[in-house]
């Protein structure tokens, strides 16, 4: 495996890095306090690729390989863990959408997403169904030309601003008996109730609880076959977690910088901290730590590149989003007090990096997944 950037990814990496630098990074600290997020960025990120881009020309994208991929969000994870997650929120449907979505679907729903024009959550987890997502509750029922939708789903990035959402839901109707089934939910045309959760971590993702009473959804807004969501949802898995993985990578890597700097410039005893031997210890466990992340993420585009790469994924998820914690933890400990300071990015960091365990499957469930792989058992459930 060759880990050398070409330097046409170079270039590309040092354009996105001006870009954050000059373009993101000034918004951050106001979105953070007002729990918002800027999404007149959305059409300059496509044209960076940043939204859909590793789709085939011929369906919207640019196609631009994993690797590359993943290099750009490691740098939107470099800057800000709310921009990467919206982005993955953003891509994961657009993935979905270039697979099942009929020419209708794709002129209205997928080609706005590509231009960065509107914006999309997708909402499987419910109040009771979390890991399980197998056993979502929420019911469509075929009535006449219309699915009438009821349910509600908890923890739905961009749930709160999303333009449109793509919802799973238990399908009842003469040719399907409970499966699940994909369903584009339009706030526009069939508005549904939005309530935000405010969490500690990722604060301008727009998280939320959606309430579906009664709401009746016009039948031509069914994603795919009914009863195909699973087999949709699944494919659209491996991407996520690799957009976690080195957005993860890049947010440890900015913990790990921040505590470089800091520890050279601060001064106790007479003399910078680095200085110290136990100071270094933090800085070499973290780089030890960055560089690993880094090695599996990219490990993990690589097999993506050659085709499905579940365990892959699973365990570039698992370890880049527990070492960029830890990671980020040793820095605001380098940081002494000031690491604690609000409004210092080392404290942002330090909370957002702790929401990649969670989201798109626990580190329990990455694990159980690696180990199905391996032993070819399953005990998830
Ligand atoms: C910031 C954030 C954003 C999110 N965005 C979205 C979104 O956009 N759309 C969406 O649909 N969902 C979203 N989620 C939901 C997320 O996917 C779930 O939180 C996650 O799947 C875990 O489900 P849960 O929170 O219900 O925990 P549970 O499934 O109840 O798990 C609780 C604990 O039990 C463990 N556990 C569960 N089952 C097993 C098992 N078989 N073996 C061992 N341990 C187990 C878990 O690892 C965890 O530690 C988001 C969550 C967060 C925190």
């Amino acid at each position: 495996m060759n880990f050398d950037f070409s330097p046409e990814q170079v270039t590309l990496r040092d354009q996105l890095r001006r870009f954050m630098k000059n373009e993101v990074a000034p918004l951050i600290d106001r979105h953070e306090e007002q729990r918002t997020f800027p999404f007149e960025l959305l059409p300059k990120l496509a044209e960076f690729g940043y939204l859909g881009g590793v789709l085939p020309e011929a369906e919207g994208g640019l196609g631009i390989d994993y690797v590359t991929w993943s290099l750009m969000f490691e740098e939107a994870g470099y800057h800000w863990l709310s921009l990467r997650t919206i982005l993955n929120c953003t891509n994961v449907p657009i993935l979905m959408l270039s697979r099942t979505a009929n020419p209708e679907q794709r002129k209205r729903f997928l080609e706005p997403l590509l231009e960065g024009k509107r914006s999309v959550f997708t909402a499987i987890t419910e109040p009771n169904v979390g890991s399980n997502a197998a056993g979502v509750q929420t019911r469509a029922e075929l009535k006449g030309d219309q699915y009438i939708l009821n349910g509600r789903k908890l923890w739905i990035t961009n749930g709160l601003w999303g333009d449109f959402g793509i919802v799973v839901a238990r399908t009842y109707s003469p040719d399907c008996d409970g499966k699940l089934s994909l369903f584009l939910v339009e706030h526009g045309q069939t508005p549904f109730e939005r309530r935000p959760v405010e969490t500690m971590v990722l604060r301008c993702t727009g998280t939320a609880e959606l309430g579906f009473n009664d709401l009746a959804i016009p039948k031509e807004n069914l994603l795919g076959k009914e009863g195909e969501a699973l087999k949709s949802t699944l494919a659209g898995l491996d991407l996520g977690r690799l957009h976690i993985a080195h957005g993860a990578v890049g947010a440890a890597q900015a913990a790990l910088d921040l505590a470089t700097e800091f520890a050279k410039t601060r001064q106790q005893f007479g003399k910078p901290i680095a200085g110290f031997q136990l100071i270094q210890k933090h800085i070499v466990d973290m780089t030890m730590k960055v560089n690993a992340a880094r090695a599996l993420a990219y490990q993990a585009a690589c097999a993506l590149q050659q085709g499905r790469a579940t365990m892959e994924c699973a365990i570039a998820k698992l370890y880049a989003t527990e070492a960029a914690h830890e990671v980020a933890n040793s820095a605001l400990q380098v940081h002494g007090g000031q690491g604690y300071a609000v409004g210092y990015p080392i404290e942002r960091i330090f909370r957002d990096t702790r929401g990649g365990t969670i989201p798109e499957g626990t580190t329990e469930i990455q694990t159980l997944i690696i180990g199905r792989a391996l032993l070819g058992i399953s005990a998830i459930v």
